[in-house]
């Protein structure tokens, strides 16, 4: 049984937050400088970033066990391998990513050049949130030093374990004046958002998004918000219920339902309903035992006021499946929730825990009546065998993505870009999604000065007349 241990907040670097201006103007100088424009510099960088995590895995996996009791296979799948995957991934395109596009162009500028130059924003700032602490963070760092950009990483504070690998280990790896660490908590990021970025990635809440959005507008700031939200997920008759039951719950119970993307709530039938319960008690006890309590294979609420809060999300309807709970470690048993109102917290607010509520519903229909009602969450999960079914969700709804007959695994699609719309957030990232959001495409025509060209422009200039104009 792996150990409940207690995560230890990083204390706020005080030094760090007054010399941030200083950190802030390395940053500039470094990035009018021209280095991060090389593109070995930023392969090296990346390299090196790369070299980081295969020197420090243990370390990595280490740091979310103590901070979220994250199990090792977990931490692999979802920050470690994923991330290396990730770097690998730029590495390979790279170079075809910063090549100049050369778009179609119409007869009008046949003899002229057209390009779409790659320029990296700047200096940009990246927030990240505790619950995937260095993935979230260090996926948005790796595709701007991609693009060319300086970076200042802020690190949550919630997960400080993990704040303090980051904080102590990254800078020896990545150039200090380009990629510097800032740790910091609320009131101190809300300093740091009163400077001048050239770009900045946030992910964490839609409350604190807001905030961040605004901030942003000071100086008309590009923003990307990768926010929450609750992530329906409707199932249908079709579907082979044992498989559809895994799929979800392992959705729902990786890192202990502190997923952005984790399942939120199940719309079904009731039919449908009484029989998932049935296969939801089978695949618990095949997967964490009689006794869940003393499995190894589940995580943790990240803090006592989290935790609280969902024992307070528990409170609605009936106690289908599960129930249980241990504040010393703050354990929750995974829970299943039936027979709850539309206005019950618990469906009104994201749950960001092991807490499935189930919503009934007559059919397909109503089930999107019932999503239209609400924000536009950032994932929609279908389970369905029947393709009129999947359209009725495709061409009725929106959402920032969806994933159909499998949750979670559509974030591991390099090719599809990743992000919310609407109250779930803006922009997206992944792969060359990532590049592309760090990246201002700036566009250049270039013409030259021979005789044809300006004969042909001539028709342009005054005096103006019906002819030139008919030309
Ligand atoms: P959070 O908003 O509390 O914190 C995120 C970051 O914002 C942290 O670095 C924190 O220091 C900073 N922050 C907090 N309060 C601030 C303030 N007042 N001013 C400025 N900065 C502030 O979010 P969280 O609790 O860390 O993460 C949970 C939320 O994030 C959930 O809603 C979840 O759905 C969402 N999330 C979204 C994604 C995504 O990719 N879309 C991924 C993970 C989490």
């Amino acid at each position: 049984t792996a150990p409940a241990t207690l995560p230890v907040n990083t204390p706020i670097q005080a030094d760090i937050m007054a010399n941030f201006d200083d950190i802030l103007q390395r940053a500039r100088l470094a990035f009018a400088s021209g280095k991060t424009r090389n593109v070995s510099f930023r392969r090296k960088q990346l390299e090196n970033l790369l070299r980081c995590y295969e020197e420090h895995e243990n370390e990595i996996i280490s740091a979310l066990e103590a901070d979220l009791r994250r199990p090792k296979q977990e931490s692999m799948i979802v920050e470690t391998e994923f991330m290396k995957n990730d770097i690998k991934h730029i590495l390979y395109n790279l170079d075809e990513w910063v090549k100049p596009e050369k778009p179609d162009k119409s007869i009008v500028n046949l003899l002229d050049d057209v390009h779409i130059y790659k320029d990296p924003y700047g200096v940009v700032l990246v927030i990240g949130a505790w619950n995937y602490p260095l993935q979230l963070l260090l996926v948005p760092v790796a595709a701007a030093i991609a693009a060319g950009n300086c970076v200042i990483l802020k690190p949550s504070e919630i997960a400080g374990n993990c704040a303090k690998f980051i904080a102590e280990t990254l800078p020896k790896y990545l150039d200090n004046d380009c990629y510097p660490v800032v740790c910091a908590g609320p009131s101190e990021t809300a300093q740091l958002l009163e400077q001048r970025f050239d770009y900045i990635f946030y992910t964490g809440s839609t409350r604190v998004g807001k905030i961040v959005h605004a901030a942003a507008a000071k100086y008309l700031t590009p923003t990307t918000l990768e926010l929450g939200g609750k992530s329906p997920c409707y199932i249908d008759k079709s579907v082979e219920l044992r498989t559809a039951v895994k799929r979800i719950l392992w959705g729902k119970l990786i890192n202990c339902g502190q997923t952005c993307i984790a399942p939120d709530y199940i719309l079904c039938s009731k039919e449908i309903e009484q029989k998932f319960i049935v296969e939801v008690k089978e695949v618990l006890k095949e997967w964490y035992g009689d006794n869940i309590q003393s499995s190894p294979d589940l995580s943790r609420i990240i803090n006592q006021t989290n935790f609280q809060r969902l024992l307070g999300l528990m409170k609605a309807g009936r106690i289908a499946v599960g129930g249980k709970y241990d504040a010393s470690e703050r354990f929750i048993e995974p829970t299943i929730l039936v027979d709850v109102k539309a206005n019950d917290p618990v469906m009104e607010e994201e749950i960001f825990g092991p807490i499935l509520p189930i919503y009934t519903v007559e059919n397909a229909y109503d089930a999107i009546k019932f999503i239209n009602a609400r924000e536009n969450p950032l994932v929609m999960y279908i389970f369905t065998s029947e393709n009129e079914v999947l359209d009725l969700f495709v061409n009725g709804t929106q959402s920032g993505g969806m994933c159909v007959n499998d949750t979670i695994m559509h974030y591991a699609v390099d090719t599809l870009p990743f992000g919310g719309v609407g109250m779930s957030g803006m922009g997206s990232y992944h792969g060359k999604y990532g590049f592309d959001t760090f990246t201002h495409k700036k566009s250049c025509l270039g013409k030259n000065l021979a005789l044809l060209g300006e004969k042909m422009a001539s028709a342009r200039y005054p005096p103006y007349s019906d002819r030139k104009a008919s030309l």
